[in-house]
């Protein structure tokens, strides 16, 4: 894992943020509204303690894509930033790998949402899969 700490922001530079604590957890997710919100086929995502998490400059605009659920973004360059659920992950705040500064040190560690996947998707690696969350299996 990457050193301490983590930092990233958006396309522009306009918000920044900051991550003092280790990560709880990476994983690709899958999910049909992830692909909505971002345009990419599978995202990734870097799980953090929202209490370890400060934003340095500027700040998010938020789009509610479920009720409990904050998908935050920069306003003027349009980059996907986080995601926040309330009854899925409480207290925690989930950062798309891509706008870490060094995504390079920031690797899966397994697949969520696998039932929604692309079947065009071709990823071979050997990471667990869940078909929806890792938490609570029968909670889509
Ligand atoms: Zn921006
Ligand atoms: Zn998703």
């Amino acid at each position: 894992m990457s050193e301490l700490p983590l930092e990233g922001g958006c396309l522009c530079g306009a918000v920044r943020y900051r991550i003092d604590a280790p990560p709880l957890w990476t994983a690709y997710c899958h999910c049909t509204t992830c692909r909505h919100s971002t345009g990419a086929p599978v995202t990734m995502f870097v799980g953090a303690r929202t209490d370890s998490v400060r934003f340095t400059a500027g700040e998010r605009a938020t789009y509610a894509s479920s009720p409990g659920v904050r998908r935050g973004f920069c306003a003027r360059c349009g980059t996907p930033l986080t995601y926040e659920s309330e009854r899925l992950a409480p207290g925690e705040t989930h950062f798309y790998v891509s706008t870490f500064d060094e995504p390079h040190a920031l690797p899966p560690a397994f697949h969520v949402f696998y039932r929604e996947r692309l079947e065009w998707l071709d990823i071979s690696d050997s990471l667990p899969r869940h078909a929806t969350t890792s938490r609570r299996p029968d909670d889509g």
